[in-house]
């Protein structure tokens, strides 16, 4: 049967409150999942202020699901109720294309389908996301969260934490790599925790020295205040990787100048505006610059197990969901260490 659940949905760019959805009943190959946790992440600041496009309103987003399984079709054979699970960016895919067959189900040709504001082929309507109490996804695109996870540390794994492993691990991060990680939020401090965790030495470039001591508890080994003069000349080709998560646009230049010969600036950050770049920047040193999206679904249960098995967890600040609209405005400000997580049980 399909299912009513109360939901925190925006309804304006500026506003979210609650309203209530219609979950679909769980097919023979479904998982109906009681929400307890949903991160904040930023790129849910960015969809429903339609900074990406327009949107429809009102829509509930949220793509860092956590929560316990309470509904399997006839088909599942992944999870048992009472699992703890997680869901993140995407909920489909069509599973036969290359990238698909590969396991890079986020870069499916067809365009894999989102978590909210995506179309659901299994009933045509648009998705919506973890800022609700009920979720039900197809057990391919669910992910098992481990015993050692708490939930609520569970579901910024879900995005912030595999859009920095994912990376790492493609462009080979591990011992005797130098790693700057741009901008110090909710991807950039799991960037910081993962890459140390494979080894690297690794370097913050924050706005400000406001989170240095901070950054440098939780694993940095250098911590760079962007807005100080000068502090780009001693950095000329010391980095072997640079992952910009920034979601602003910002100068690259300056971070392109700081990689050895051949090395790579990945961008992860989604700002509204248009990156700006000098062809010189890239040709002095054969540098590469890159994108990267989320994981793929095998890659993001060897991130969780990896987080699980190394106890590496979120920094999060636990909110009710009354709270949500200050939260986003924190976010903007750069006031959050590092994560919010609505409790759903405030619901
Ligand atoms: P966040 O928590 O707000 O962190 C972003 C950080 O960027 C801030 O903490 C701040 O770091 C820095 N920053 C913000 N405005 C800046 C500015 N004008 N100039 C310089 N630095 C600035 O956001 P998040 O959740 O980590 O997400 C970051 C970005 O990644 C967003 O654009 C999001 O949409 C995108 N994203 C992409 C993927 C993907 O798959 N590619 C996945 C998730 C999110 P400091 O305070 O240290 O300066
Ligand atoms: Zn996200
Ligand atoms: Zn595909």
């Amino acid at each position: 049967m399909s299912k009513e659940v109360k939901a925190w949905g925006a309804i304006s760019p500026e506003k979210t409150e609650p309203i209530t959805i219609t979950r679909r009943a769980p097919d023979d190959e479904d998982v109906g999942i009681d929400i307890k946790f949903a991160g904040i992440c930023h790129s849910d600041i960015h969809t429903v202020r339609s900074e990406w496009g327009t949107i429809t309103y009102p829509l509930v987003v949220g793509h860092e699901i956590a929560g316990v399984v309470s509904a399997v079709g006839k088909n599942v054979t992944k999870f048992k109720l009472g699992d703890h699970v997680g869901v993140g960016c995407m909920v489909n895919s069509c599973r036969q294309c290359a990238n698909c067959q590969d396991g890079e189900e986020q870069y499916c040709y067809s365009g894999a389908v989102m978590t909210y504001n995506g179309k659901d082929p299994k009933d045509g309507t648009i998705t919506q996301g973890g800022y609700s109490q009920y979720v039900v996804v197809d057990q391919a695109f669910v992910l098992r969260v481990p015993e050692s996870v708490p939930l609520d540390k569970a579901a910024p794994l879900m995005c912030a934490g595999i859009t920095l492993y994912s990376p790492l691990h493609h462009w080979k991060a591990g011992p005797g790599k130098r790693v700057g990680i741009i901008g110090f939020g909710g991807l950039g401090h799991m960037g910081v925790k993962l890459a140390k965790a494979l080894g690297c030495e690794v370097t913050v470039f924050s706005q400000t020295y406001s989170k240095r001591e901070i950054g440098l508890q939780l694993g940095a080994d250098n911590y760079i205040a962007t807005s100080e003069p000068n502090v780009f000349s001693a950095l000329t080709h010391k980095f072997d990787l640079i992952i910009n998560t920034v979601s602003a646009s910002i100068p690259l230049e300056l971070y392109l100048s700081c990689l050895r010969r051949d090395g790579s600036l990945v961008q992860v950050g989604a700002p509204e505006k248009p990156l700006v770049i000098s062809p010189f920047s890239l040709d002095a040193q054969r540098v590469g610059l890159h994108g990267s999206m989320i994981g793929g679904i095998a890659e993001t249960q060897q991130m969780l197990d990896f987080c699980g098995e190394k106890k590496i967890f979120p920094e999060i600040e636990r909110i009710e969901a009354s709270y949500i609209n200050e939260a986003y405005d924190r976010v903007l400000k750069s006031q959050v260490k590092f994560r919010f997580v609505i409790d759903i049980s405030t619901m």
